[in-house]
């Protein structure tokens, strides 16, 4: 079946107990069993709950999966891959990335005796030179956050699967209607829900889609055991937004992609990073690899000072971090969503004070560019 169809139905038949066409918010922590020794199917939320699966089922149908776990946010969802790795294990990560993920690797894995490495994965070769006996994950995020670099998720993971290397995608930029890890050949598609797949910036959420039994077996374990699995209440919410994702992926991507020709034209910026402009430099790549680019992307002013008059002056967008709601959202990563990583990293990466990122939304484009237009006059 197709994503609009599998968005509404996937995991969500009419509930058993009466008939509910909405899969009812099963606002219990416990489940009362049959008799000693036999538990229904639920017996303590923590480990399962009948609103949890049906999200996580519609997810496993979107991406291509066979199984998926949901969490109480997309970091959750990032320490429980993570948890995959033991002390001697090494991990390779792509080395422009999230910065709660880039925290998170230097600040907690790095310290349980798991090595860490950066690579750029645009250049397969260096990849290939920075694997290791003793690597058990190559880590990849696509687009990357804020610099819209793709990685070629297909190389990466055939040279993974010759190696006996696991492989993980980020896909929150992309959403699983722009990008499909597993049908690529990824192990593990990995996504901060609070984004597109919530869509309506009211819930903190993550998920870890994958087709393989045994890394679902131990996900299913390490989602009970380290106690991050997502709420009742906030899987019926991402459910709810989740019906509407195809609709609203396709307005965002004709939205800001239209937003990224106009901007293109515009004397005071200096560059669009989107990979649906002919002149990005994986726009082949993006072609291939993704059904749209999506609804975020980054531009540069001519200046620091450009940029931050532009984002002071904004009215229609609003200036916050986070992404993928119906609502326009703008903001500076070299001191908002990227201050957590060292400055000479971000500086080395490409992230300085005359970057914008921008989360297009779904109102009209006329009324977003006007807003832009008159923050730069
Ligand atoms: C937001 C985000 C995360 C973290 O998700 P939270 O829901 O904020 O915990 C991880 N990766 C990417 C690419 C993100 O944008």
């Amino acid at each position: 079946m197709h994503l609009e169809t599998l968005a509404i139905h996937a995991g969500q038949p009419p509930d058993p107990a009466h008939g509910a066409v909405m899969p009812p918010i099963y606002q219990t922590s416990t489940f009362a069993f049959k008799a000693v020794g036999q538990p229904g199917e639920f017996d303590y939320t923590r480990s399962g709950n009948p609103t949890r699966k049906a999200l996580e089922e519609c997810l496993a149908a979107l991406e291509g999966g066979a199984h998926a776990f949901s969490f109480a946010s997309g970091m959750a969802a990032v320490s429980v891959a993570l948890a995959l790795l033991e002390s001697g294990d090494h991990v390779l990560v792509h080395d422009d990335l999230y910065g709660g993920t880039y925290r998170y690797l230097t600040g907690v894995t790095a310290n349980l005796g798991v090595g860490v490495d950066f690579v750029n994965m645009r250049d397969l070769d260096a990849l290939q030179a920075a694997i290791r006996p003793n690597t058990r994950l190559l880590w990849t995020e696509t687009p990357t956050n804020p610099l819209m670099n793709l990685q070629d998720l297909e190389a990466i993971a055939d040279i993974a699967r010759a190696r006996g290397v696991r492989t993980i995608t980020d896909n929150t930029f992309a959403s699983p209607c722009n990008q499909r890890p597993l049908d690529l050949g990824i192990d593990i598609s990995l996504h901060s829900m609070t984004k597109y797949i919530n869509g309506h910036s009211d819930v903190i959420a993550g998920a870890l889609i994958v087709r393989d039994d045994a890394i679902a077996e131990r996900l299913k374990f390490l989602q009970n055991a380290t106690g991050t699995a997502l709420s009742p209440f906030d899987s019926f919410l991402v459910l709810r937004g989740i019906k509407t994702l195809p609709l609203r992926v396709e307005a965002h991507n004709a939205n800001a992609l239209a937003m990224a020709h106009w901007l293109r034209e515009q004397p005071q910026v200096a560059q669009v990073l989107h990979p649906g402009l002919p002149e990005h430099p994986q726009h082949q790549l993006a072609q291939r690899q993704m059904r749209g680019v999506g609804g975020t992307f980054s531009f540069r002013m001519k200046s620091g000072e450009a940029a931050v008059r532009l984002l002071n002056r904004v009215r229609l967008h609003t200036l916050a971090e986070s992404l993928g709601g119906v609502e326009s959202l703008i903001e500076h990563p070299f001191t908002m969503t990227h201050a957590s990583m060292p400055e000479e990293v971000r500086r080395a990466v490409g992230i300085t004070e005359e970057m914008i990122r921008i989360s297009v939304g779904i109102e009209h484009i006329d009324d977003l560019i006007a807003d832009l237009a008159q923050a730069m006059a």
